[in-house]
C-alpha cells in the first residue's frame, strides 16, 4: 500500500535539491531558490498524471478537504452528506467550515449507498461527499446523477484511492473537486501533504489563495499581495513537495506491484468457502491498495480476527468495525459532543442525533468485513506464505463452527 515502503535514492535526490538552496518555502525568494520550485513541479506532475486541469497542494488531506469546501462555498447553514465509514478527517473538515455532517449508510462497495444519500437530502443539503475507501470507488454515475438532479456539489474524498479510476478517469477528478492525501501511509507520500484537484478555474484560484492566508499571488512581492478574502495557512513546504515529486513519478510502479500482489492474495482468499469480495463499481479501476472481503457472520469474523492476533498475522488486516478511527461505532467523541470549542446549534443537534440514528445496514456489512492492506515490500514467497496462513486460519474456524453448528 504505502509509497514510503520503497523510499530510496529518487526521494533523497529531490530533497537534496531543496537542501542545497535552503529555500524551504514554496512561494517567493525567486533569486536564492535558483530555479528550484518543487511544489509547482509536483502540481504540474499531478495534473499530468491524474488528468486534471488544476491542482493545489496543501499541508494535508484534511487541509485539502477544508480548503475545497471553503472554495466551493460550503459553510454555516449547509449540510454535507457523507458516509458512516471513513477516516475522521472527513467530518473534521465539514465541522471546520461550520457545516453540518449528515452521516449515511454504506453498502457492499464500502462507500456511501446512493439510496441512503437520496433519503438524506433536505432543504439544507449543499454537498454530497463520497469517500473512496480502501483503494476503490463509490458508484459515481449514480451519485453524479443524484447531485445533478438536486443541484448539489459533488466533492470526492479520494484521499485513500490515489491511482484508482472510474470508467477511465482518476478518482478525485470526477466531481466538482476532489482531494488526495499524501500523509505517510498513503499510496504516495510527501511525509505530510494533500492536494485539491478541480476543473473549475475559479475554484482553483480560491483554493490557491485560501490555503495561503488569502494571498492573491498576483505580484512578485508577497508583501504587496492583496487579500480578496481571509484564509488559513495550509501551505505545503518545499521539502514535502520534493518527496512527493519523486513519489508521483513512481506511482505507476507502486500501482503495478499492488495489482500483482492483490491478484495473488485474491486467488488465495477466494478458496475460502462462503466468503465474498467487496463490490467494485468499476473493477478495472481498483487501485488494489487493499483487498476487502466478507465472511458469513460477525461471530466468525470476530473469531478470525482474534485468531489472526493470536497467531501473529493480524498486521495489515483491518477490522474497521472495531477500529477507533474509521467507523461511526467508535466515534464517541463526535456523538457525545466532546469538542474543545462551542459548536453552533445545527451542528450540535446533528451530532447528538447520531446517537439514536440506526446504522444497522452498515453494521451488517462492516461487522463481516476484513480489509487486508497490500504491501509493496512483500516478496512473492512472503505473500504466498501469508495468504496460506490466513486461509488456513479462516478455513479452520469455518469448519469448527459448522461442526458446532
Ligand atoms: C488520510 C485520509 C484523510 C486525511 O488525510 P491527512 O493527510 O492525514 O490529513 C482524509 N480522508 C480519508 C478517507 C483519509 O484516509
Amino acid at each position: 500500500m504505502p509509497g514510503f515502503e520503497l523510499w530510496g535514492d529518487a526521494e533523497r535526490k529531490e530533497v537534496n535539491d531543496v537542501l542545497e538552496t535552503g529555500i524551504l518555502m514554496r512561494y517567493g525568494f525567486d533569486g536564492p531558490r535558483k530555479g528550484i520550485w518543487k511544489s509547482k513541479e509536483l502540481e504540474a506532475a499531478i495534473c499530468e498524471r491524474f488528468g486534471t486541469p488544476h491542482a493545489q497542494l496543501v499541508s494535508s488531506g484534511t487541509a485539502a478537504l477544508t480548503t475545497a469546501m471553503a472554495a466551493l462555498g460550503i459553510g454555516s447553514g449547509h449540510e454535507v452528506i457523507m458516509p458512516a465509514f471513513t477516516f475522521v478527517a472527513s467530518f473534521e473538515a465539514v465541522l471546520g467550515v461550520g457545516a453540518v455532517p449528515v452521516l449515511v449508510d454504506i453498502d457492499e462497495t464500502l462507500t456511501m449507498d446512493p439510496l441512503a444519500v437520496e433519503k438524506a437530502i433536505g432543504p439544507k443539503t449543499k454537498c454530497i461527499m463520497p469517500v473512496h475507501m480502501c483503494g476503490s470507488m463509490a458508484d459515481l454515475d449514480e451519485l453524479k446523477r443524484i447531485a445533478k438532479a438536486h443541484n448539489l456539489i459533488l466533492l470526492e474524498d479520494a484521499c485513500q484511492s490515489i491511482g484508482a479510476t472510474y470508467k477511465g478517469k482518476s478518482l478525485g477528478t470526477i466531481g466538482d473537486a476532489g482531494t488526495f492525501s499524501f500523509d505517510f501511509v498513503k499510496t504516495m507520500t510527501c511525509g505530510e501533504g494533500g492536494v485539491i484537484m478541480t476543473a473549475d478555474e475559479e475554484v482553483y484560484k480560491k483554493c490557491d489563495a485560501f490555503s495561503d492566508h488569502g494571498h492573491d499571488h498576483l505580484g512578485v512581492d508577497r508583501g504587496a499581495d492583496l487579500h480578496p478574502f481571509p484564509g488559513y495557512n495550509f501551505r505545503i513546504s518545499e521539502l514535502h513537495s520534493a518527496v512527493g515529486l519523486a513519489q508521483v513519478r513512481r506511482v505507476d510502479e507502486f500501482l503495478a506491484i499492488q495489482k500483482k500482489n492483490h491478484a495473488i492474495l485474491k486467488e488465495a482468499l477466494s478458496t475460502i468457502p462462503g466468503m465474498t469480495f467487496r463490490k467494485i463499481p468499476d473493477p478495472q479501476g481498483d487501485s488494489c491498495s487493499f483487498i476487502s472481503w466478507f465472511l458469513p457472520s460477525e461471530a466468525i469474523t470476530q473469531k478470525v480476527i482474534a485468531a489472526f492476533k493470536e497467531q501473529g498475522i493480524l498486521a495489515g488486516n483491518f477490522y474497521w468495525f472495531d477500529n477507533n478511527w474509521h467507523y461511526i461505532k467508535k466515534w464517541d467523541h463526535l456523538k457525545n459532543l466532546s469538542v474543545l470549542y462551542p459548536l453552533h446549534e445545527a451542528q450540535k443537534k446533528a451530532l447528538l442525533d447520531l446517537k439514536e440514528k440506526d446504522f444497522a445496514q452498515s453494521d451488517a456489512i462492516m461487522s463481516r468485513c476484513i480489509s487486508t492492506a497490500v504491501s509493496l515490500a512483500w516478496t512473492e514467497e512472503q505473500l504466498k506464505e501469508k495468504a496460506e496462513r490466513m486461509v488456513g486460519v479462516v478455513v479452520g474456524i469455518l469448519e469448527n463452527s459448522k461442526q458446532l453448528g
